[in-house]
């Protein structure tokens, strides 16, 4: 019989906080990874990249009875990888920096298993970062500190008498309940009272909070404004930068954590321009593009082609369903030649264009009325296609229509209900943890209304609209959108968001 192989075990650092500081060869394991072991400060959203079936084992709540102790986590190691299991050891920050990475590290070489080390971007710079604080600079700091603000009393193995004045930045982790200790040996030691001091709180994440002062007043500050741990203490003169610095915590949507309603593969776009300007992205699709119960109809479309005039398409996702039904036929977009091409939206205009194909008209606005207003020939006699989705409204055939086209709406794709978002929409909203909720079609809302029900969403939620007609539908579910996009698109949206919730406009 053949001897199982013993497995390998990764300590990895996360990053701290914001998911994309996570280092790709960090990602990798992640993905790989048989059992993942990880710690509280981990963002939850690393682990979305888990293998399906990995097994998540949670290992610390911070002063919590939950919390496994370090022999038990040192135990688990080994024992998972003795039954030849990949095992990523997840640690916020750099598993060497205050994360008792070598310890873990030291049990494995004991046990004779092989591991390896993925450093991690650490908390300890990176938080005073995204404060705006580079935590050297050539003008007043060429030494740093990275110090455990744990140790306390006799037992401490800090020399206060050299650090206090032989660095000139000093960096403390796990030093917020100990600060009063740390202000006191540091300016007992030398260090002027007046030095100026950052504690970060929830770095690089949206809950980020920055409190400034001195080593004179930075306790009574803490004290006052019920400041608490996890958070890093930055000492010294670079403190003075985050004046000019602030970059992060300023921006327009910071903080807000925003829910994207809309299928997985178009929920990209908002994301990303949601995190430019500051704000969290939560992505739990109430939707998703299925094929349609039938292709008979596109099919023989498809088939005569060559007699319409003109194709028209609504959507990204009619254009992409279109083309995947062209490639499991055996045939390529060239056989799209003979109509012109006509696509509502910019999105939509885009994704023929990727295709390497010629856009012949796009409307100025997203509506049916302009469509019609602004076609670029007399629509009477022509034959017009539109492959769309099966439940799509029927506006602008019949304005088409009415002017004397013969039009044929063709199902493409459909879309469905993702019943699986439900629960955690609803506990994140019960939470508190949603901000604001954002709808970019009809049947978002729909579904999201059907699935999470409109009394869930606490008082005090923004709802925002990408348009009036996805507004409209919303009113008739009870929902009363706060914000309608004027320019009724994905950036429309966003913009429309930092005029009405932004920092700056309070
Ligand atoms: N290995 C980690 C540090 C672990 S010790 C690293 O390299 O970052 C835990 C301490 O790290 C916390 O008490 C806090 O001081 C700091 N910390 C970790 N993540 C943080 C964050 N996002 N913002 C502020 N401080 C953080």
């Amino acid at each position: 019989m053949m001897t199982k192989q013993t497995g390998r075990v990764y300590l990895v650092g996360a990053g701290p906080g914001d998911p994309g500081l996570l280092t790709v060869k960090g990602m990798e394991c992640v993905r790989k990874a048989d059992v993942i072991v990880y710690d509280r400060l981990v963002h939850p959203s690393i682990l979305d990249h888990a293998r399906a079936d990995a097994e998540l084992i949670y290992v610390g709540k911070a002063s919590s009875a939950h919390t496994m102790k370090q022999e038990d986590i040192n135990q688990l190691l080994v024992d998972k990888a003795k039954k030849g299991k990949t095992v990523t050891r997840l640690k916020g920050g750099d598993p060497f920096v205050f994360g008792r990475g070598g310890e873990e590290a030291e049990t494995l070489v004991e046990a004779g298993i092989e591991w390896e080390e993925v450093p991690g971007v650490t908390s300890a710079i990176a938080a005073p970062a995204y404060a705006g604080i580079p935590v050297t600079h050539r003008d007043c700091c060429s030494a740093l500190g990275i110090i455990t603000g744990h140790e306390k009393g006799e037992e401490s193995r800090i020399r206060w008498d050299k650090i206090a004045t032989g660095l000139d930045t000093l960096v403390f982790l796990m030093g917020v309940e100990n600060l009063p200790n740390i202000a006191t040996q540091l300016t007992a030691n030398g260090r002027e009272p007046s030095t100026p001091v950052a504690l970060v709180r929830w770095g690089t994440r949206s809950e980020q909070e920055t409190l400034v002062g001195t080593l004179a007043d930075i306790v009574e500050k803490v004290q006052s404004s019920g400041f608490k741990s996890p958070a890093v203490t930055v000492v010294g003169e670079v403190v003075n930068l985050r004046e000019k610095l602030r970059w992060f915590d300023n921006r327009p949507l910071f903080g807000k954590k925003v829910l994207v309603t809309r299928s997985r593969d178009q929920a990209s776009e908002l994301s990303e321009l949601l995190r430019e300007q500051g704000a969290e992205p939560i992505e739990f699709p109430v939707i998703r593009i299925a094929p349609p119960e039938s292709f008979d109809e596109l099919d023989a479309a498809l088939d005569r082609i060559a007699s319409y005039d003109w194709i028209l398409f609504t959507s990204a996702n009619a254009v992409r369903a279109t083309i995947d039904r062209l490639k499991q036929l055996g045939r390529d977009v060239r056989s799209l030649r003979g109509p012109k091409i006509g696509a509502i939206g910019p999105a939509t205009a885009e994704s023929i264009a990727c295709l390497g194909v010629r856009v012949d008209f796009t409307p100025s606005k997203f509506v049916a009325e302009s469509v019609v207003e602004e076609f670029p020939e007399d629509p009477a006699g022509k034959r017009i296609l539109i492959p769309g989705a099966k439940d799509a409204r029927e506006v602008l055939p019949e304005k088409l229509r009415e002017k004397g086209a013969q039009v044929d709406v063709v199902a493409s794709y459909q879309t469905e209900i993702e019943e699986s978002c439900a629960p955690p929409i609803k506990e994140m909203l019960e939470r508190g943890e949603i901000d604001i909720i954002t709808f970019t079609s009809s049947s978002t809302v729909k579904n999201f209304v059907q699935l999470v029900g409109r009394e869930s969403i606490p008082v005090g939620v923004t709802i925002a609209c990408i348009g009036p007609i996805t507004a409209q539908t919303a009113e008739e579910h009870g929902l009363h959108p706060d914000i309608v996009a004027e320019d009724y698109t994905i950036k429309g949206l966003v913009k429309a968001l930092m005029e009405r919730v932004g920092v700056s406009a309070g």
